[in-house]
């Protein structure tokens, strides 16, 4: 499915991991060919992402990029990367947590190039420590992984996982002329500084709302997450604590809570 001319967005058909939490593969099509991570290695993702590639006749796909070492990001890659020769390019914060070796470490700043266009690597840690974003400099896309999605909460999950980094990254990401994000997962964002803006506020809100806890006596993650989420399906439970550690963990270094003796947080 083309998003925009020369960008496409490779859906996988009848897949089990279709629906909200289906993976989005990107495909950049200009002399050559780059992916924008790589989907699940199931023989149906990796199968219907080949056939996309391959339905371009002309066209030699040069780089797999990955935004970071998850599986539903990384899954694939290994054996794309065999069909089509392509280079694996990951950050090198993610090289110990993938199972396969990059063919090309990337950081800050550097810029991968198809002919006419140009992708810019935006290191933005915080749902991993090597999450990167990809930015198509002639079209202004950014491709935002985990970092920003189309629909629902970043999972963040400490140690891998930093709250503190990641409201940075956010912020950071503020600072680029940026016409639409295509996310790892959900729907295009068409209003990207509008939706980058709610995210930062969305955990401020959620930091305040874990300092009212402790200041109403509230100190182990279970505790936090049964204040601040009191309706929570019990399959989100995990997650939540997730975020709520994580929140923790950044009031901590910043000196307005310490952790208890006994367990759990206590307000600075
Ligand atoms: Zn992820």
């Amino acid at each position: 499915m083309e998003i925009i001319p020369g960008v496409h967005s490779i859906p996988v058909g009848s897949s089990p991991f279709m629906g909200f939490f289906a993976p989005n593969v990107y495909l950049v099509v200009d002399s050559e060919g780059a992916l924008i991570d790589s989907g699940y290695g199931d023989e149906e993702s990796v199968g219907s992402r080949l056939d996309y590639v391959n339905s371009f006749a002309e066209l030699r796909l040069a780089y797999i990029l990955i935004t970071h070492a998850h599986p539903d990001h990384l899954g694939g890659a290994r054996r794309i990367k065999e069909s089509t020769g392509a280079h694996i390019v990951l950050h090198p914060a993610e090289t110990r947590a993938a199972d396969v070796s990059a063919d090309k470490l990337v950081e800050e700043g550097d810029v991968l190039t198809l002919d006419g266009a140009s992708l810019e690597v935006l290191h933005t840690p915080g749902h991993s420590p090597g999450h990167v974003c990809f930015l198509l400099k002639e079209k202004r896309i950014l491709f935002s992984g985990d970092h920003v999605l189309g629909m629902g909460t970043t999972a963040m999950s400490p140690p891998q996982g930093d709250m503190a980094q990641y409201i940075d990254s956010l912020r950071k990401l503020l600072d680029y002329d940026i016409e639409m994000i295509c996310p790892g997962h959900g729907p295009p964002i068409t209003a990207p500084r509008q939706k980058l803006e709610e995210l930062i506020q969305h955990r401020l809100d959620r930091e305040q709302q874990v300092l009212n806890g402790l200041r109403r006596g509230k100190t182990t993650v279970k505790e936090l997450v049964a204040a601040i989420y009191p309706e929570l399906d019990s399959r989100l439970h995990q997650a939540a604590q997730g975020q709520v550690l994580a929140h923790l963990i950044k009031l901590e270094r910043e000196g307005k809570a310490r952790p208890r003796e006994s367990a759990g947080y206590t307000i600075n």
